[in-house]
């Protein structure tokens, strides 16, 4: 592969395209990125950014047309000239087959079932209407969790249905359902494939939620039976080589109070619970996306010390020019390093960055988170 030359275009120009273009920029890699506005986050370090829509196919087919290699840094793309774009040769990681099923729960959970991989028994509905008269004549029981078959994002495509006081929140379109899971951990493990068919995984990581279900941190090593990290990582290898995507396939599992695994969801591109790897891992998980889509050998993933990784959320109540309150304590604090990503506005919630927490072991992790969530919140003045 002639990294000096060979045109890498990424879909998507959000932090995820930002962090890319940062490893791209180490081999001084030419990089690419498509979405709507240059004042996106990667649009400060793209090595060019081509303002566009990556949901459109005539901006999708113009953008791909002039690269060599195509990947994505959101699933939410026009397939359709993803498809054009593979028939006239061009490279494209993940391959719109993987992706076609990916952004559909309905197919993913298909997928998994086929190939006799543990998914929570599932049943797919045209609307919510079809759905409520299920429920109400006892053929579909509670509690379920009730899923989009488009897009969700961050849990906004997920309902969780506990009782029939619940079903005024469903959502609308086409969906799915799954029985609830008796949720003991949420696990993730992202995993890299190159087209030589080199595979490598990095650790499973933890998400740690607090008493309200919020997510607080995740954590790696997660804390898990050398039995259950064999699993994960087993599965791992093999849910990406049956899906045949090069790059990083994120894997989203569920260990449930019986101690059984079931796989929930993945995302083929790197992914927020990857984060750590910049500081924690031998080679993080931008670069090891690169390495797997220009089918170059793929990274160590060593990790290098135990590690959290916090989201910075826009905090409740303000909206506005960010200002990041207390971060000069923050960078006091030794072994922790902070992203942000130049997002020109805060919202509640709005992922504006993240905080990894390294240290020698979990004490000390959760030690500096409780100082960092006492002293630093994203304002608006
Ligand atoms: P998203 O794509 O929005 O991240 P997920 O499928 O990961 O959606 O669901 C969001 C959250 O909803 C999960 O992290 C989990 O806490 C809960 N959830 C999802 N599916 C189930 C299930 N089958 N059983 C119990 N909880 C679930």
């Amino acid at each position: 592969m002639d990294i000096a030359n060979v045109k890498v275009g990424i879909l998507g120009g959000g932090q995820l395209g930002k962090m890319l273009n940062y490893y791209g920029n180490h081999w001084h890699l030419p990089l690419f990125n498509l979405d709507k506005s240059e004042n996106f986050p990667a649009g400060i370090n793209a090595y060019h950014f081509t303002e566009g829509d990556f949901k459109n196919y005539d901006d999708v087919v113009a953008f791909g047309k002039e690269m060599d290699v195509i990947t994505i840094e959101i699933e939410h793309v026009n397939i359709e000239a993803l498809q054009y774009l593979e028939s006239i040769g061009k490279i494209v990681h993940p391959c719109s087959e993987a992706l076609i099923t990916i952004k559909d729960k309905f197919l993913q959970n298909e997928f998994y079932a086929a190939h006799s991989l543990p998914t929570p028994e599932y049943k797919s509905f045209a609307s919510r209407s079809d759905l409520l008269t299920s429920i109400q004549s006892h053929d579909t029981k509670l509690p379920l969790v009730q899923k989009t078959r488009g897009e969700g994002y961050d849990g906004r495509g997920v309902k969780v249905v506990d009782s029939m006081k619940d079903l005024s929140d469903l959502l609308e379109g086409p969906c799915i359902v799954e029985t609830k899971t008796r949720i003991a951990k949420e696990l993730a493990v992202i995993v890299a494939r190159n087209d030589d068919g080199q595979v490598v995984c990095y650790d499973p990581v933890e998400m740690v939620f607090n008493d309200n279900n919020i997510l607080e941190y995740l954590y790696t090593p997660a804390n898990v039976s050398v039995d259950i990290q064999a699993s994960l990582l087993k599965y791992a290898k093999s849910i990406i080589e049956l899906y045949k995507i090069s790059g990083l396939l994120a894997i989203e599992f569920f260990l449930d109070t019986d101690h059984q695994l079931w796989v929930n969801e993945v995302a083929p591109r790197p992914h927020n619970s990857g984060h750590h790897t910049i500081e924690n891992a031998v080679t993080s998980q931008f670069e090891q996306h690169l390495r797997g889509i220009l089918n170059l050998p793929l990274g160590d993933t060593t990790m290098l010390q135990p590690a959290a990784m916090i989201n910075i959320l826009g905090e409740e109540g303000y909206e506005g020019k960010p200002y990041y309150q207390g971060i000069e304590e923050v960078f006091k604090i030794p072994n922790v390093h902070v992203h942000l990503y130049g997002k020109p506005e805060t919202r509640p919630h709005r992922k504006m960055g993240h905080i990894t927490v390294c240290g020698n072991d979990r004490s000390e992790i959760e030690e500096k988170i409780k100082k960092i969530s006492k002293i630093f919140k994203v304002i608006s003045k």
